[in-house]
């Protein structure tokens, strides 16, 4: 069996996570090992991965960004086995963290699977998604429409229930703001609505 990086990207509430549990599930059905990994900037559920029907799994690995996954992995790997690392909120991670974890794949001889989000609140790449989709070997969009039927790609940022367009690049979704996934016209019809 290859053993692969793969990207699975998508807005905000595409079910990233739903789908992260759900192969975390058939996964060990089958038979296979499967440690979780986020980042500890995600401060949403803590320890946990919470998806959006408040399903919860403890997190393995919480990324701190000077932590190495690499040696993180390797030294895991002399109590226990594992055969997939499935990674939450990978957009958060640094580009550093994208490397070692195709070292993970490469050298270790583990499948990981990354799940994030494309963009930021502006529209812009995140450091971890650039990183991987410069060096995936597989690349899939989960899609969701947006009600005007067109595909949601943008994540606008509420704050007080108004959308901002101004600010940090990180402000933890359910904690610090709140999200409204849009496809690029309606993101761009409130931009300019709200430009002033
Ligand atoms: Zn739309």
């Amino acid at each position: 069996m290859y053993k692969e990086l793969t990207f699975y990207y998508g807005a905000m509430g595409c079910g990233k996570t739903r789908k992260l549990l759900g192969t975390r599930y058939s996964k060990i059905e089958d038979g296979f090992s499967v440690a979780i990994m986020k980042p500890q900037i995600d401060k949403k559920g803590g320890d946990y991965i919470l998806s959006r029907e408040n399903d919860k799994v403890k997190v393995d690995f919480l990324i701190k960004d000077k932590d190495n996954i690499y040696l993180e992995i390797s030294k895991y790997l002399t109590k226990k086995n594992l055969d997939f690392i499935l990674v939450d909120e990978a957009q958060f991670l640094k580009k550093k963290h994208i490397d070692e974890l195709a070292s993970v794949v490469d050298i270790l001889g583990i499948s990981v699977i990354c799940y994030g989000l494309r963009t930021d609140f502006k529209g812009e790449l995140f450091e971890g998604s650039k990183r991987l989709f410069e060096i995936s070997d597989n690349i899939c969009e989960i899609e969701r429409q947006c009600s005007c039927g067109r595909k949601k790609m943008f994540n606008m940022r509420l704050v007080n229930g108004k959308p901002v367009f101004l600010g940090e690049q990180v402000a933890i979704d359910g904690v610090d703001a709140s999200y409204e996934a849009k496809c690029r016209y309606c993101y761009n019809r409130e931009f300019k609505e709200n430009d002033d």
